[in-house]
């Protein structure tokens, strides 16, 4: 499936990883000029810091809540139902009809489990009789089994476009991804990655509003200007992509360090400083390629950065990436086991 090589910001070690970062708000946003020097200061900061000192943190990750799929309160057995029916929104005939949209004609259904709960009426075990309760009959219910219910797939309807989640802000850089033709969106997670950018299709999808997750896969689409991506996820491919957006996130009044910490450290296979610093040490050189790359981009394409947070519904082509941007239930799988 090379097709649908996901480069995933997952959450990499989901119980120490926690971070409310959407809740802060950056004091300043006058990056302009000087922002390579400044961002060369605070990646050395960074790296020093990841060199020393092991980071923990204590808020929780936030994800985003689009327009409320009724998926998102299946069972893990019935997701992957519908993965493999190659879709990330599944619903029956009447739930379309709620939302707008028809069910095309000819299309197929596919089938989840819905448990079978059958009503019994409690009974005296010495007289059989039924228990009553304030002179009704006492009931309790029990699982029967599970009876095939079928479902649609968005991609087998047609109709009203769906709501779609807007950001109470626009990150910064945005124009970076605008100039490079990045298809932008926020989706709901779906196996708790936070964001993850698609080569094959050139989109971004986010799964919280956190900037961080966008810079780090602003991140990984600057490095494969640089050079050709590794498929998948590559252990100094994220550790750059983290260092990046760390350093960018520091540049514009985020303090996300702990948190990238965590995930430098599982890619490095250990939580010793040395470690981390080692890795990130490594792939400095490329961090700064990539950060220069990224903030002359940005500078060329004028002062959009204040601006553009100002405006959040200006996201590029977010419908076309909503319909597209759906990878493969395969490598979604993969990556988030990975
Ligand atoms: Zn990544």
């Amino acid at each position: 499936m090379s097709s649908t090589e996901n480069i995933d910001r997952n959450e990499a070690t989901s119980t120490e990883i926690t971070a409310s970062r959407s809740a802060q708000v950056p004091q300043t946003s006058e990056v302009s000029t000087g922002s390579a020097e400044k961002a060369s200061a605070a990646l050395s900061r960074i790296v020093h810091l990841f060199s020393t000192t092991e980071l923990h943190k204590t808020v929780a990750t936030v994800y985003i809540k689009s327009a409320g799929r009724p998926c998102e309160k299946w069972s893990i057995g019935n997701l992957l139902l519908m993965y493999i029916a190659g879709t990330t929104d599944g619903r029956t005939y009447v739930a379309w009809k709620r939302a707008g949209r028809n069910v095309k004609r000819g299309a197929k259904a596919f089938y989840i489990l819905e448990p079978r709960v059958i009503t019994k009426v409690k009974t005296d075990p010495h007289t059989g009789e039924p228990v009553l309760h304030e002179g009704k009959p006492v009931t309790y219910q029990v699982l029967a089994g599970f009876r095939p219910s079928p479902r649609f797939r968005y991609e087998d309807t047609e109709g009203e476009p769906l709501e779609e989640f807007k950001p109470r802000q626009v990150p910064p850089l945005m124009n970076v991804a605008e100039k490079w033709g990045i298809n932008v969106s926020y989706k709901n997670t779906m196996q708790g990655e936070q964001g993850y950018f698609e080569p094959a299709t050139n989109s971004i999808v986010l799964c919280v509003e956190d900037p961080s997750v966008f810079f780090h896969e602003l991140a990984h689409k600057a490095h494969s200007k640089i050079e050709p991506l590794k498929p998948g996820q590559d252990p100094e491919q994220e550790a750059i992509a983290e260092l990046t957006a760390c350093t960018l996130s520091e540049v514009y009044g985020y303090d996300v360090k702990g948190n990238a910490y965590e995930y430098i450290a599982h890619y490095a296979r250990s939580h010793s400083p040395e470690q981390v610093g080692r890795l990130c040490m490594k792939v400095l050189d490329k961090v700064k390629k990539v950060l220069d790359l990224i903030l002359s981009t940005g500078e060329e394409t004028g002062t959009a950065n204040d601006k553009k947070q100002q405006q959040a519904p200006s996201l590029p082509n977010q419908d076309a990436a909503a319909t597209t941007a759906a990878p493969a239930p395969e490598a979604m799988i993969k990556e988030v086991t990975a």
